[in-house]
């Protein structure tokens, strides 16, 4: 589904990302992990064309994406969820979803998405008609996966979904995204602070460090690895 070969990426003279290397198959749930500033949100950007890559390729079903423009990639079935949820905030719940769905010509289709979307997030069908600027944190974020949704993207990337929510909001948003493979085979590239939660719920994992991809191999044996286990687990 997704590749990248050897990517590198600069902010001006600072290198981000070292060369990396990754892929996420169809129907995978890819969980990237690693401490503050490892290049995470990085890759994402890099993925979906929000910044340039100095070298190397990023391709999309076969094809390579460099420098596409970010419609171009919706158009192709990829959608990003970037970190801090960005919502429309004096929009509601319902134009939300409709800005999501602005490729989307047949009314049927999105009416249908938005129904399956208020399935997903039932906090939202209760949520419909107020202003998102004044839903909660969590619900802010359901709402940013919930419009990536209207697209049906074959290939989701999500950054940080869990930030900064309360507990019971990290739970459901994790049962959301193993929901999204199960029901909607959706392929799910996820970047987490909360690596053992990732970890749990994802089929394999990349470590990053310091823009390199340090480790990858199955979810399980990652979350087993014991500097894994150290340095992103809290255990020693
Ligand atoms: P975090 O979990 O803290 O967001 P991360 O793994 O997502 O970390 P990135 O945000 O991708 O890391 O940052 C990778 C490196 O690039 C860091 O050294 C960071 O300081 C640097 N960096 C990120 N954004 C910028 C920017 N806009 N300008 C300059 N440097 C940046």
């Amino acid at each position: 589904m997704l590749q990248l070969n050897n990517v590198s990426t600069f902010y001006g003279q600072i290198q981000a990302l070292r060369g990396i290397s990754m892929e996420v198959n169809q129907g995978e749930i890819v969980a990237l992990i690693g401490g503050n500033g490892a290049g995470k949100t990085t890759t994402l950007r890099s993925i979906s064309g929000m910044i340039k890559v100095k070298s190397g390729d990023i391709l999309l079903e076969g094809k390579k994406i460099n420098g596409i423009s970010s419609n171009e990639l919706t158009a192709r079935g990829m959608a990003h969820v970037p970190e801090g949820r960005r919502i429309f905030p004096r929009l509601t719940v319902m134009e939300n979803l409709e800005m999501g769905a602005y490729l989307v010509n047949d009314k049927k289709l999105i009416a249908q998405r938005m129904q399956r979307g208020f399935e997903f997030f039932p906090r939202l069908a209760e949520r419909k008609t107020q202003l998102g600027g004044t839903l909660s944190g969590g619900e802010q974020q359901m709402l940013a996966v919930a419009r990536a949704l209207m697209i049906e993207p074959k290939l989701l990337l999500l950054d940080e979904p869990s930030m900064g929510l309360s507990p019971l909001f990290v739970e459901a948003i994790f049962d959301i995204i193993v929901k999204l493979k199960q029901e909607l085979k959706t392929t799910i590239l996820l970047v987490e602070q909360n690596a053992s939660m990732a970890l749990d719920i994802a089929d394999r994992a990349y470590v990053l460090r310091t823009g390199e991809i340090i480790l990858n191999g199955k979810a399980e044996d990652i979350a087993n690895n014991n500097s894994v286990k150290e340095a992103y687990l809290g255990e020693a």
